[in-house]
């Protein structure tokens, strides 16, 4: 218990704070940003509808449509990354959507 030595460490590619274990490579993204790859290889089409679910903050349901889409294959954390990926990605920023 004693070797459980707090690490905190600010992820280089979206600056949030990350605590945890004496596990973390502080070389490393954090696991937000490390979801992105799962995220860019799903099809398009799972990406605009729970992309959409996920920009109007809707995030419980977005995890569990990504879920439905995906039968089940990934894991409920993954997921969750992964929305909250999407989520961050289009609050900060200049990503426009649907923009036709
Ligand atoms: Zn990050």
């Amino acid at each position: 218990m004693a070797d459980q030595k707090r690490v905190i460490w600010v992820c280089p590619l979206c600056r949030t704070v990350v605590s945890g274990g004496g596990s973390i490579k502080k070389v490393d993204v954090c696991d937000i940003c490390r979801s992105r790859p799962d995220w860019e290889a799903l099809p398009q089409a799972v990406r605009d509808e729970v992309g959409a679910m996920a920009d109007a903050g809707d995030v419980n349901n977005a995890v569990h449509r990504l879920r439905d889409l995906d039968h089940n294959r990934l894991d409920p954390w993954t997921c969750t990354l992964m929305v909250a990926y999407q989520n961050r990605r289009n609050s900060s920023g200049s990503i426009p959507r649907n923009a036709s």
